[in-house]
């Protein structure tokens, strides 16, 4: 996708406050620190649209970021932070799962995992969850260049298994760094939003 405008719209933390208007949007999940502010700013060919996850007050938000003017990304709230009370640790939350569950606009979801790690139990959480509410979803795995090629295949297959994809259910290697899997991931997002 030629990227001619990114620019953030709102950081919303009610879902009667998501933006009017029908856009299509695609979410973007993922435990923090896992680099998906990253991967949002890769795809954008931006440095610093998406601020890193310690922004104070932009981390229990979802975050709306309008694209050619035509279709947004959802920055949704890092899960598995460690100083998040349990309490707020355990699911979603209703922001979240709200967000998830009840948006008409959502088109799909990008779960990004870390390609040098198993999948966590709440990375498998939210996958499960997304195959049950049969929401369009790709797994990608970031990070990938810092693996060896072949230990990137190996982990690959770890992801694969641990979050239960079966066969038709992409996958995508990528790197915020080197820009390996970008063009693949947008593939799959115009998928969703044409
Ligand atoms: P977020 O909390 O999920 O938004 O994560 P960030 O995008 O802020 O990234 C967390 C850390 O991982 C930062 O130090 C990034 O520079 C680093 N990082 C993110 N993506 C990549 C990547 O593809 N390759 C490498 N080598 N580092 C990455």
């Amino acid at each position: 996708m030629n990227i001619v405008s990114a620019e953030f719209v709102k950081s919303v933390a009610d879902l009667q406050r998501c933006p009017a208007g029908g856009r299509p949007e695609v979410a973007l999940a993922g435990r923090s620190n896992v680099g998906k502010s990253s991967l949002l700013n890769c795809l954008v060919n931006r440095r610093n649209l998406a601020r890193t996850s310690n922004t104070p007050g932009r981390t229990r938000t979802l975050n709306f970021y309008l694209i050619n003017n035509r279709f947004y990304l959802v920055d949704l709230p890092g899960y598995g932070y460690a100083r998040v009370p349990e309490k707020m640790r355990v699911g979603w939350g209703p922001l979240i799962e709200g967000y998830l569950s009840r948006r008409p606009e959502l088109r799909g979801v990008i779960q990004i995992v870390d390609l040098r790690h198993p999948p966590t139990a709440q990375d498998v959480q939210l996958y499960q969850w997304l195959k049950h509410h049969h929401l369009p979803a790709v797994v990608v795995a970031t990070k990938a260049d810092k693996l060896s090629k072949s230990q990137g295949l190996r982990q690959l297959l770890v992801v694969r298994q641990t979050l239960g994809l079966t066969g038709d259910d992409p996958l995508i290697k990528f790197s915020a760094r080197t820009r390996e899997g970008r063009d693949e991931l947008w593939r799959v997002i115009e998928g969703w939003i044409n």
